[in-house]
């Protein structure tokens, strides 16, 4: 292959965010027009009522495992209430390590004292350290990045040593609500259907599966779903979208996928993931044609579809584009947002380094309705134009540490989530490391 030829095969492959450049997918010639790609509902079954068996209780339950979810359940056992963290998947991460999304994004941005610098520090700074001391984590750009195994071996061994009891293989399937509170989460696993009864819930399944099930106010959103792999034999392989990680011999990438998709119908899902799989096998073999390629196999690909927002809760105070970028201050701040290093809102694009930081208020992550329920990671209720700040990781983590550390003190205190004691809160989390200063 000639210098042009690569040169045009690694054009053709990007344009990326954080990660310098994306590859989105071409047209496929092989497309299968018959082929069943949206759910359409033309008839129902009437399931009879059943007696569900409760195999459990909580203080807390937590449903979903990601970045949001970790954060949440550890913050919350360790201001002393019980934990159960549901996930239907058998590792921790979510999207992060699951769909190798790995760059610890949205951490830093433009303060507003002058200059750029970090302002998420708390679970998500502890988190990336113990992964650096271990020697599984890189900084590139402003963002963390770890290797995903070893993020999922050290959530565990975080978990545990907070007595938080974790439950894989339970997928979430709906509430049992007691007035203006939920009572007990519904779980299908391979132990059947069964109930888990809770004092106090955190929505943190990035799709808000519960906002759905307790009736509470949300926006369903389309945005595009993309994926995201790694290779190994790639220590020599250097296109512009191979991206380094935390072991020599293995790259990350990244495509954009398909936008305006709707994550939550299962016809579209499956559609996206063949063509996912697809697009990864057929750059794969480009890549191989390059210098440096010839070895390079495929180390993983998703086990989670690229869904970036589906449910966003309509909460007390949605987060607002327009508040975002003049340092707007909230009297319940729970923590400073960071920057996406290429922000697109609807009118264009705002430079990374012009990003403002901004404040995350707790009534972002309140509902306005059910009493016992806090929403965190990427369904907390934010403006469309923030997508590309408020759902990244470190964001979540953000998000996550603030609705468990006050789904506990609401559970102490005898009090809803609406109710917390916002000093007392803001105190809890600055013992964690967060930090308010913008
Ligand atoms: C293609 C792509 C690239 C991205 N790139 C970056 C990047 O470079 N940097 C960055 O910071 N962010 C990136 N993001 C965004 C980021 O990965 C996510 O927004 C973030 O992981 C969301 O965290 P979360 O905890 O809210 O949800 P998720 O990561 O989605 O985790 C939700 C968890 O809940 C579980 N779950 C869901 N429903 C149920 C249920 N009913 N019952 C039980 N468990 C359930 C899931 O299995 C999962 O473990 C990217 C996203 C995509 C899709």
């Amino acid at each position: 292959m000639d210098r042009r030829s690569f040169l045009k095969i690694g054009a053709a492959g990007t344009a990326a965010a954080s990660l310098g450049m994306m590859t989105s997918f071409s047209p496929d010639p092989r497309k299968d027009e018959t082929a069943k790609t949206r759910l359409d509902v033309k008839d129902y079954v009437r399931e009879p009522a059943r007696r569900i068996p409760v195999v459990d209780s909580a203080d807390l339950v937590v449903l979903g495992g990601g970045p949001a979810g970790v954060a949440a359940a550890i913050s919350a056992a360790r201001q002393g209430v019980d934990v159960i963290l549901l996930e239907r998947e058998y590792y921790l991460g979510g999207l992060w390590t699951g769909c190798c999304v790995l760059p610890v994004n949205n951490i830093s941005g433009r303060l507003k004292s002058g200059g750029w610098g970090q302002v998420v520090y708390g679970f998500s700074e502890e988190i990336c350290r113990r992964l650096t001391e271990m020697g599984y984590c890189i900084v590139t750009g402003a963002s963390p990045v770890p290797d995903p195994e070893a993020a999922k071996y050290v959530m565990e061994l975080m978990l545990g040593e907070a007595g938080v009891r974790l439950l894989y293989n339970c997928q979430g399937a709906g509430v049992i609500p007691s007035g203006d509170r939920i009572d007990a989460v519904l779980v299908e696993s391979k132990s059947g259907r069964v109930a888990i009864k809770a004092k106090a819930v955190v929505d943190c399944s990035g799709d808000g599966d519960i906002l759905e099930w307790a009736g509470e106010d949300f926006e369903l959103r389309k945005a595009h779903v993309g994926a995201m792999w790694r290779c190994g034999n790639a220590a020599d392989f250097k296109r512009r979208g191979a991206h380094k990680t935390p072991i020599d011999s293995v790259k990350l990438f990244h495509t954009n996928g398909e936008f305006d998709q709707d994550g939550l119908d299962i016809y579209n899902q499956t559609r996206l993931q063949l063509k996912m799989r697809k697009h990864i096998w057929e750059t794969l073999e480009k890549d191989r044609q390059l210098p440096g390629g010839e070895r390079l196999f495929v180390l993983d690909s998703t086990t989670l579809l690229g869904v970036r927002v589906t449910r966003v809760l309509n909460s007390v105070r949605n987060v607002t584009y327009a508040d975002s970028v003049r340092y707007a201050t909230y009297p319940d701040c729970i923590g400073i947002g960071g920057a996406d290093p290429t922000l697109k809102y609807s009118g264009g694009t705002l430079p990374g380094k012009e990003r403002p930081v901004w404040q995350v208020p707790y009534s972002a992550i309140t509902p306005k309705r059910v009493r016992n329920l806090l929403v965190a990671g990427r369904c907390f209720g934010f403006d469309k134009d923030l997508t590309y700040d408020a759902r990244e990781v470190g964001t979540c983590f953000l998000t996550g540490q603030a609705a468990g550390t006050a789904a506990a003190l609401s559970l102490l205190d005898r009090c809803s989530v609406q109710e917390v004691n916002i000093p007392r809160l803001q105190k809890c989390l600055a013992g964690g490391g967060v930090r308010f200063d913008m």
